[in-house]
This record gives structure tokens, sequence and C-alpha cells, in this order.
């Protein structure tokens, strides 16, 4: 019996994966110098596939009942999934934009618009916001009919832009989440007929883009939709529920859209706001009944700092007594020298930091509850699917087979 579940949209690779970005395998990777989210999958799943417990994992990748050709069935998805979380601008915004940028034509496309990277093999440039919206203003404000307008509305930096290929990659990621969340129900009497304990099983999201950084209105950080926020609002029906983001960066955009919800905890470990992004938010000064972001300085190791903070959030969770699920955004930019860290910046976690870090979390998490790990960032890709492997798979092993 599988005691780990892992969704994407593709299998396990047959063969490894070289950590070195192959620009033929994956052009879309090539967008940005340091987000290679495809490449990140593939390498996670090689790794989940090796020195595996027999059976222990089972993939599962979206059934080709969710792949639809009509168009409206698909923006339906999208809608269906996130509705809840983010705005129904937004969410429209993603079917349309790459439309109406292709729209304007060549000559229509102002520069001002290109992602400054736009050397690959996409004949048309990715479209990037040139002009934001006043802030700290009380004047009412919507986003402009024009699609620059609308990128620099919505969008909350310029390395997140707007592609060719973004929609459909969004459309299966959301086929990942609606596929979890059917299969729940199912799950919820661990005495079924189902071949899965519900609250013994861990579940792997491995979506085509992180989310953690999109918030109601606005996207950014490479993210563009919240799957974590996502699944926590419809689980929500169930019960409690508590969200644990262990990213080098502030789960910010997750923290915003459950400010107000006092049935969804979140709690953030990050590299405090002062020394990175998003800088504007995760402050210690920022937190309430619902909210916990736990900044900690540059150069924290999983001895100096790391692991006690892991308990702390920890402790924070016991007491808030999730009932439903338990959700882990999971980034793996804590590594000693990631290259997404800002000069001076940067944590210090290393090779078996990761297997410490799923066996804590297995050991002291409330027990009894199923949990999701949803993937956000990471970008040492010559590290990261044996990381992601350690903790998740830690994790499943101790908690199906508690100690
Ligand atoms: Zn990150």
């Amino acid at each position: 019996m599988p005691n780990l579940v892992v969704l994407s949209a593709v299998p396990p690779p047959a063969a490894s994966v070289n950590s070195n970005v192959e620009k033929d395998q994956h052009a879309l990777d090539h967008l940005d110098e340091f987000n290679h989210p495809r490449q990140r999958r593939d390498l996670i799943l090689a790794a989940l596939q090796q020195d595996g417990d027999e059976g222990a994992v089972e993939f599962w990748q979206c059934p080709s009942s969710f792949s639809t050709d009509d168009p409206d069935e698909s923006s339906s998805l999208l809608h269906t999934v996130y509705s809840g979380v983010h705005s129904e601008g937004l969410i429209s915004f993603f079917e349309t934009a790459w439309q109406q940028w292709l729209a304007l034509g060549e000559s229509g496309r102002d520069p001002i618009g290109c992602h400054p990277s736009s050397d690959h093999d996409d004949a048309i440039p990715s479209l990037v916001p040139a002009c934001t919206p006043l802030l700290r203003t009380k004047a009412k404000q919507r986003p402009s009919r024009h699609v620059i307008g609308q990128v620099g509305y919505y969008c909350t930096d310029t390395c997140t832009p707007i592609f060719a290929a973004l929609r459909e990659e969004l459309r299966a990621d959301a086929q990942l989440v609606a596929m979890l969340l059917e299969q729940w129900p199912r799950n919820k009497d661990a005495s079924s007929s189902s071949s899965f304990n519900r609250n013994s099983c861990t579940y792997y999201l491995l979506p085509h883009h992180p989310g953690h950084h999109a918030a109601y209105d606005c996207f950014g950080g490479y993210c563009y939709l919240n799957h974590v926020a996502a699944l926590s609002q419809h689980l929500s029906s169930f019960g409690t529920i508590a969200i644990l983001d262990v990213d080098y960066h502030c789960g910010n955009g997750t923290a915003a859209i459950f400010h107000d919800h006092a049935d969804v905890l979140v709690v953030s470990i990050h590299c405090d706001p002062d020394f990175d992004y998003p800088f504007h938010a995760g402050f210690a000064e920022d937190n309430d009944d619902t909210t916990l972001h736990i900044p900690l300085p540059p150069g924290t190791g999983w001895e100096s700092g790391y692991r006690a903070a892991l308990l702390q959030a920890i402790e924070r969770i016991v007491a808030f007594q999730p009932t439903a699920a338990l959700l882990i955004s999971l980034g793996l930019d804590t590594y000693q020298d990631d290259p997404c860290a800002i000069r001076r910046a940067g944590f210090m976690l290393l090779g078996d930091d990761y297997v410490q870090m799923g066996r804590l979390l297995a050991e002291q998490l409330p027990p009894n509850l199923p949990t999701i790990f949803v993937q956000e960032g990471g970008y040492r890709m010559d590290a990261i699917g044996k990381a992601a492997a350690d903790v998740v798979r830690t994790y499943a092993r101790h908690r199906s087979s508690p100690f």
C-alpha cells in the first residue's frame, strides 16, 4: 500500500535527468536565469522514483477525462478551482492575456511590455508589466482594457511573464488540484474500500508553477495561481486547516488570502524581509491569531536557528488543533548557495538536514491528519531532487508507520 501519492502533469522520467537545464527539453525554462520549474519537477520525480521502498510511492497524472479541447470547459475549471481564493478578474486575465497580446500584432506589441530576455524559440516575446497602478491611494481603480495596462495592474514584478504556453500549463495545474479534491471525499472514510488510508497517506502536488506569492488579486515571484490556498479553501469545508510554508521566501500570497480566515492557520518560516524578497511582507509584527511569520536572518543553518524555528512553527500548529488537513508549501531554496537569494542573504541548509526536516515534521505535527505537500521554489538544480525527496519520503514513511 502506498504511503505517498505524487501528482503531476507528467510521469516520472524513464531515464535519469541531467541537472543541467537542457534547452531543447524545456525551452520555456530559459525565460529566466534562475527559474527552471519544469526541470525542477522532472528532477524531483526522478529522485522520488529512485531507491524508494517497494510500492511506497504511487505516481498519478491527470486522467484523460480531465483533458479537454473545449475552451469553455477548461476555462470553467480554472474558475471552479481558484475562484474562492482569486478574483474573477485575475483568473480571466490568465485566460485572455496571451490572446490579447497576440491580437495586437507585431506593430502593436510595444517593446515596453516585452520580457527583457525573450530570446527563446517563441517568436512572440512574453509580456511583462511596464506600468503599475498608483499605490496607497483611496481612488477606485480598475484594470485598463489594454493588456499592457492589465499586466501592470495584476503583476507585482517583472520576472513572472505571460507567455504562449502559460494558459495550458495553468489549466493542467488546475486539473491536478481538482483531481486531488475529487479523491478527497472518497478517502474521508479511512475504513472505506479505497486503497488509501486518508489519515496516514501523504500527497505531493508538483504543479508547473509554484503559487505561494500569488494573492487574491495579484501575482508575481514566479507564481500565478495559489494552489495551496485553493486546496485549503476547498478542504476547509471538512474542518480547520493548518498551512506551513518552509520556502526560503515568505508565503505572502497565502498569508494575505487567509488573513481574515479564522479556520485557516498560516505559518511561514522565511528569510527576514528586511534582507530578501518579498521585502514588503513576512515581518513578525504582522502576526495575529491565525498568522505566524518566523523571519530568520541570512546565514541561518539547521542547527543555528532553523530547527528551533520549525519547532516553534509546529508548536503553534499543535495549539491551533487543525481538524481537516495539514498543507505544507515546500520550497527547497533554503539550500546553501541557492542562486535565487539576494546577494549576502541565503540560508545554509544542506544534505541530511532535509531528512531531519521530514522526520521532525512527521514526529511533531498533529497525528491522524492527511498531509498535502505542494511544491513551491528551489533553484539549485544539482541538489533539489534529493532534498525534496528526502523531506517528503521521510515524512510519508514515518507518518504511515509511527515510531
Ligand atoms: Zn522561494
